[in-house]
Parts: structure tokens; C-alpha cells; sequence
């Protein structure tokens, strides 16, 4: 940790990654902060389903800029077809994520951070202070700073030069959108055609979905099993990319370099979402630098119990097979899993509570250890 004295010693900060991570921490830093974005325009390519649980608005004014839709309930879908559906109790929202991550970057920049696009973050020396070189449009370039923000997303660059980047895995999420008309204010998730994920049709409006799957191996196969299922033939823009899978183990900071969100590997493992923990995670690492505090612990200490509750039930999930899931979505229609918010998943504990519930996860209980 840069140990700041009494006098307020202002220090330089280079973030790797104009995301939501990296943007969310440079909002909240207090230090003068650079962003460095690989990419000419922040936000492409997309990447992302877009879907937000209401826990976003704890961290900023949800803008309707971004918004491309609303949900009001979701609906898991069993092998056999059967299905169980809910509604929630606070409205889910669907964002262009491109337009979300423009918005984020431009309360950073109203605050006097500073961005570099098209500069491709390539490695770092250690003198006095941390050197970081750039690919950029007009050749190499090199910028100093005190700390180093690896923010930069699931295969980091930053945590592979700062041997960061150890014993990490991936799944691989394939999502097209494509014209395909349902009811707007629900979406599908579908269990059992995937051995270690899920497939899911998300809408953005009456006739636009973002239809994907992800897993570790095969994903074209469970991909083209899941549109064949849909009957869908006319797909649009893919958006795919590579999800982390969480691992406590990770260390994510050394000599003054931190990793945030998908560079730390800060995902439900449950979903694959990282958006809401990697704002959070960069929210935390800004308290921790304004403050003198120790960013390793305090992740832990507000983010390691819920994404260890994630991956607890995704080792459960991964085990079950074809019967078990349609036993599984049929247990379920007695949980009221409306209240249930995937980003604090350790509230409302009590609705899980249900006898068929409690008797399903104790006859498959042997399969998860
Ligand atoms: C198919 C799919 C669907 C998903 N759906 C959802 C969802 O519905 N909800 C949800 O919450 N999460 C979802 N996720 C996960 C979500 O996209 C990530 O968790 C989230 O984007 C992580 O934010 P981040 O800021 O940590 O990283 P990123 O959003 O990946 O941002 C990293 C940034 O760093 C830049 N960068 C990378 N390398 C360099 C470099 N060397 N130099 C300079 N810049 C660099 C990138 O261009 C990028 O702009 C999905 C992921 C996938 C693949």
C-alpha cells in the first residue's frame, strides 16, 4: 500500500480498461486518475446481456439513456420443457451496454479524470515509480504513475504482468441478437442442455433478443442446440466473450498494481454476472486508496461471502443432470424466489427454507462435495 503522510500527497493513478469497473473506481478516487482504453470508442465491441438486478441503483441514478428494457418477472425453463416463472419484486432492467459504459465514463471525465483511447495497455516496469507502455495509433508510448489499476477485464494484461494471473478459468459466453418476437417484460433461462452453465433469450424490445449460452468446452454446440430449440435462423451481431470463473484463491493486488472486476475474477459464478461486484469492487478499491486501507481485505471482507454463495451453487448445479433439473424446476414452484437478489444473495435467506427445497439439496448434497 502507498503510504500517504499527514501532509496530502496527491499521486498518480493509471487505470487499464474503461469498463464499468474501471470508470466506477475513477469516480471515486480521490488522486488524479488516467484511463487507458485498447479500444477507439468505450463500450465496443459488446460483450454482455446487459441485465441489471435493482442493486445498481444503490451505486448510481439509473439513466434512462441506457435502458433498453424493463423485467418483471423470469421464467427458468426445466429439460422437459416444464417451466417455473416468478416475479420480482423490483424490476430488473436490460441496458445497452455500450451507452451504460459511455454514461460511466462521462461522469468519470466530468469529475477531471482523463482518457486515453486507443491505447493498448502491453506491460509495466517497476522503477520509483510503475511505467506502463501503450500500443497507440501512433506507435509506442510510455506513461508513469504511482498505482497501477488493472481494470481491464477477464484476460488482464495487467494481472499477467504483475504474475497476477495464476490458476484462472473461463467460461465462454456466445450470444447473437437476433429478431424474435415474446412477451417484453420476462426472460428465459434454460437448464440442462448446457453440462456447466445455462442458455437464455433476453429481450431489449417486442422483437429484439439476445439469445446466448456460455460454457467451459463446446460452446458452438450448446449454442446451435439451444436456436434449434427456438427455431432461430436469422441472427444478428454476436456478442461473445469470455466470462471468469470466481476463485477465492486469487490474489488480486502486489506493489502498488490492484485488479477490479473481471480482472480480479469478481463474477457470480451462479450467472456470470460481473457488472453490479466489479462497480462495487472499484468502489472499495477508491475507499481503500483515499483511506490507507488494505483493498485485499476489504473486497473480501463485503464481496467474498455472496460470491462464495455463487459458487457453491453453481459446483451444485454443474452436478445435476437432465432428471434432476426437471425435478429441480419442479421443486422450485413452491419458493417465492421474487424477493431473491442475485447481487445479496445472503438477504432474504429465509425463502429457501421450504421442505421440497431443503429435501432436494439433501438427496443431491453428495453430489456437490
Ligand atoms: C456473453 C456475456 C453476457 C454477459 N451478461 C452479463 C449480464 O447480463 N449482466 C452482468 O452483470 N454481467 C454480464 N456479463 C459479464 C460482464 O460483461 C462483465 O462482468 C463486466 O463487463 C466486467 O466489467 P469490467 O469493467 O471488469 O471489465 P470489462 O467490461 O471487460 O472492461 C474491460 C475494459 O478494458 C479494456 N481492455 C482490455 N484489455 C486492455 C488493454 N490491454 N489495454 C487497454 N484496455 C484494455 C477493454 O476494451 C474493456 O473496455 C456477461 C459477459 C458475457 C461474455
Amino acid at each position: 500500500m502507498l503510504f500517504k503522510y499527514s501532509v496530502y500527497i496527491n499521486i498518480m493513478i493509471n487505470v487499464i480498461g474503461a469498463g464499468p469497473a474501471g470508470s466506477f473506481f475513477s469516480l471515486n478516487a480521490k488522486d488524479s486518475v488516467r484511463i487507458f482504453e485498447e479500444h477507439k470508442e468505450v463500450g465496443k465491441p459488446v460483450a454482455c446481456t446487459g441485465i441489471l438486478t435493482s442493486a445498481i441503483t444503490d451505486l448510481i441514478n439509473v439513466d434512462k439513456s441506457f435502458i433498453a428494457n424493463r423485467i418483471k418477472r423470469v421464467r427458468l425453463i426445466a429439460p422437459n420443457e416444464d417451466y417455473y416463472e416468478f416475479k420480482l419484486k423490483n424490476e430488473e432492467i436490460i441496458v445497452y451496454r455500450d451507452k451504460f459504459d459511455k454514461f460511466l465514463i462521462e461522469k468519470a471525465l466530468d469529475k477531471g479524470v482523463e482518457l486515453y483511447k486507443h491505447h493498448r495497455f502491453l506491460n509495466f516496469n517497476k522503477d520509483s515509480k510503475i511505467i506502463s507502455e501503450f500500443e497507440t495509433d501512433k506507435g509506442k508510448k510510455k506513461f508513469s504513475s504511482d498505482i497501477l489499476v488493472g481494470a481491464d477485464g477477464p484476460v488482464s494484461k495487467v494481472a499477467q504482468a504483475s504474475g497476477l494471473f495464476v490458476n484462472r478459468k473461463n467460461w465462454v459466453g456466445k450470444q447473437y441478437t437476433a429478431n424474435f418476437s415474446m412477451e417484453k417484460d420476462v426472460f428465459y433461462v434454460y437448464f440442462g442442455d448446457v453440462p456447466d452453465f445455462f442458455g437464455w433469450v433476453v429481450p431489449e424490445s417486442d422483437t429484439k433478443v439476445r439469445v446466448g449460452v456460455a460454457s467451459e468446452k463446446n460452446v458452438s454446440l450448446y449454442f446451435d442446440i439451444l436456436t434449434k430449440k427456438l427455431k432461430l435462423k436469422n441472427l444478428d451481431e454476436c456478442q461473445a466473450g469470455p466470462i471468469p470463473m470466481y476463485n477465492p484463491k486469487n490474489i488480486t493486488s502486489k506493489d502498488n498494481v490492484y485488479l477490479i472486476g473481471d480482472a480480479a475474477g469478481q463474477v457470480k459464478s451462479t450467472t456470470g454476472g460481473g457488472i453490479v461486484y466489479g462497480m462495487r469492487a472499484g468502489k472499495i478499491l477508491a475507499d481503500c486508496l483515499n483511506n490507507n486501507l488494505d483493498y485485499e481485505k476489504e473486497w473480501r471482507k463485503e464481496l467474498n461471502k455472496d460470491l462464495m454463495f455463487h459458487l457453491r451453487i453453481r459446483n451444485f448445479l454443474n452436478k445435476l443432470n437432465e432428471k434432476d433439473y426437471n425435478d429441480f424446476i419442479k421443486v422450485l414452484k413452491n419458493v417465492d424466489l421474487g424477493n431473491f437478489n442475485r447481487d445479496y444473495p445472503l438477504r432474504n435467506l429465509g425463502m429457501f427454507m421450504k421442505p421440497s427445497l431443503i429435501g432436494f439439496f439433501l438427496k443431491n448434497f453428495y453430489k456437490a462435495i
